[in-house]
């Protein structure tokens, strides 16, 4: 039997008018550097997205299903593309700006991008690769630029005001397809070759309800917040979406992301949440040590994309009463997996080991732990084994390049089509996952699994050390053994005391003694991927000799 309710395609185009129109005065605001950020209404943005899609349609040529592609900061135009690009029935592709060379020119080619947005602050980085960019036939560029780098690029070049200067500030948006590509982003690349992911206006439309449920960000119209994760990776993580459904005021960092500039736009500006990778706090937290400012407008920040250190968590709060939420997602799940809320009536200190874990899963989310022989792994708390999901926002496929079927490599996904996480992990009987690293960066000594991130975690909770990485290296008699690779904090390099064996002696305390690192390294940063995680892969190649300092 059929239901007798309405049929209506979850598109984005409905978030986009119900933003502009309901939230109409809702403000985003981006950091310039100097002077007066910018300001823009939602109703602003909604009219400009109408002009951006009159200027690729009715200018540039733009058909549904093409490609649209962004080389752009987390800014007021980049939303304007978010929205108008898929509303119009096209699909917006984000490029992560630090990619290598390589990786771009054969991302590009592998969407066929037939139009980049790119602001004019990074137009030097994407020029020089323009001419081996043969799918490209436009090039609009947002911002101040000194566009003489583009001299002799083989792409038409707009400026983006110009485009859409005096085109309609209304749009017939079309009923696309909900389950449309409206969106596409590849894996930055850290577990191999980059791979698109091509999220649908459904699964964005259906993920973006759970960003905003309370249970996960749950921000209000009341709030404004602070997206530092980039546009360009996992659609920062679903907030700039979630925003336009609930009218949530957003402050856009721009190219803007170093401690200093942070400081200064969360004391001025005032956002009440924010949400980036563990890196980017630290570094703020180390700043805010240096030069004290006031943040007491941010009631709660979101962290994951790497497993965040309990130490860091209470470092924050403990200090500046900011709430940390972890929070756990990949690309491939849109990326809204779990989130860290503890179960009602508990006192604050009775929360922590629930905050710490990576959290409960999204009603959505269905997840299971698959076990080394390939068996399904009972949520006890204890048996860990490899995290697979599915649901209406997690990847299904990958693509596979213009008229070619979408993949699923083996190792990606289950033979009954589930997600294959890579990341090994525990769920406990009510629902928290604790991941205790990814597959290929657990230590496997003498047939034992050590994890890397316990590891880590325990080494940051020192006073001395500013940063851990632990890595697997080859070992004659264990098969494999850690290597801690440690940033002391300034003034704590060892030579106080505060060095290798106090380390050892410090974790002896917290782990088991046959899990303790015999090797060390000191160094100046841990070297981090395009989108700020630790870069395991370069440490490991670094020190496969098991090298010492
Ligand atoms: P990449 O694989 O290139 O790093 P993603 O951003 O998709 O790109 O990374 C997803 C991965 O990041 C997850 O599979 C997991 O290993 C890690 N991750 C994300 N959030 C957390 C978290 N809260 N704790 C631990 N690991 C996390």
């Amino acid at each position: 039997m059929l239901s007798t309710m309405q049929d209506v395609p979850l598109t984005l185009s409905r978030i986009l008018r119900h933003g502009s129109v309901v939230h109409g005065d809702s403000l985003v605001t981006t950091w310039t550097g100097e002077g007066e950020p910018h300001r823009r209404t939602y109703a602003e943005i909604g009219e400009r997205c109408a002009r951006l899609a009159h200027a690729l349609t009715d200018g540039l040529g733009v058909r549904r299903g093409d490609r649209v592609a962004t080389f752009m900061w987390n800014n007021a135009e980049h939303l304007e593309a978010y929205f108008a690009v898929p509303s119009m029935g096209a699909v917006l592709h984000t490029l992560n700006l630090r990619l290598p060379a390589e990786q771009l020119v054969w991302i590009v080619g592998h969407a066929a991008d037939r139009v980049i947005l790119v602001n004019g602050s990074v137009l030097p980085l994407l020029a020089p690769l323009l001419p081996r960019m043969g799918s490209v036939e436009h090039l609009v560029v947002v911002g101040p630029a000194d566009t003489s780098v583009l001299e002799g690029c083989p792409q038409t070049v707009h400026e983006y005001e110009a485009l859409l200067a005096g085109r309609p500030t209304g749009y017939d948006w079309p009923d696309v397809d909900e389950r449309d590509a409206a969106a596409m982003c590849y894996t930055s690349g850290t577990t191999g070759d980059p791979k698109g992911v091509v999220y649908s206006h459904r699964s964005i439309f259906l993920h973006s309800m759970q960003v905003n449920m309370s249970e996960s960000i749950g921000l209000t119209c009341q709030d404004t917040t602070l997206p530092v994760v980039p546009m360009f990776h996992v659609n920062a993580w679903g907030i700039p979406h979630a925003t336009f459904m609930t009218g949530i005021g957003m402050l856009m960092p721009d190219r803007f992301l170093q401690p200093e500039p942070l400081a200064e736009m969360i004391e001025s500006e005032r956002p009440t949440h924010a949400a980036a990778v563990p890196t980017i706090w630290q570094g703020l937290l180390n700043e805010l040590d240096a030069r004290p400012r006031d943040i007491s407008s941010l009631h709660t920040v979101t962290i994951g994309g790497a497993a965040c250190p309990p130490a860091m968590m209470r470092d924050f709060e403990e200090r500046h009463s900011v709430r940390v939420c972890h929070a756990w997602g990949m690309t491939e799940t849109s990326p809204l997996g779990t989130v860290a809320h503890p179960p009602g009536g508990l006192t604050p200190e009775e929360e922590w080991p629930y905050r710490v874990t990576q959290g409960r899963f999204a009603a959505s989310v269905e997840a299971r732990l698959r076990g080394p022989e390939g068996q399904f792994m009972p949520w006890d708390g204890k048996a860990a084994g490899e995290l697979e999901v599915r649901g209406p926002w997690i990847a299904g496929a990958y693509y596979g390049g213009a008229g070619g079927e979408p993949v699923r490599p083996d190792d990606k996904f289950s033979p009954d089509g589930w997600l294959r996480t890579g990341d090994v992990g525990v769920i406990s009987p009510n629902g928290y996952l604790t991941l205790t690293d990814r597959a290929k960066d657990v230590i496997k000594s003498g047939g034992e699994w050590i994890s890397s991130v316990d590891l880590e975690n325990q080494l940051m909770s020192h006073d001395a050390v500013e940063e851990a990485a632990v890595v697997a290296v080859p070992d004659e008699k264990w098969g494999e053994r850690p290597l801690a690779v440690v940033v002391f904090k300034d003034g704590a390099d060892g030579a106080d005391g505060a060095g290798y064996e106090e380390l050892r002696t410090y974790l002896g305390d917290r782990v088991a003694k046959w899990q303790l690192p015999e090797r060390w390294a000191r160094i100046e940063a841990v070297p981090k991927t395009s989108v700020g995680k630790f870069d395991k892969k370069v440490l490991r190649a670094q020190y496969a000799a098991g090298a010492l300092d």
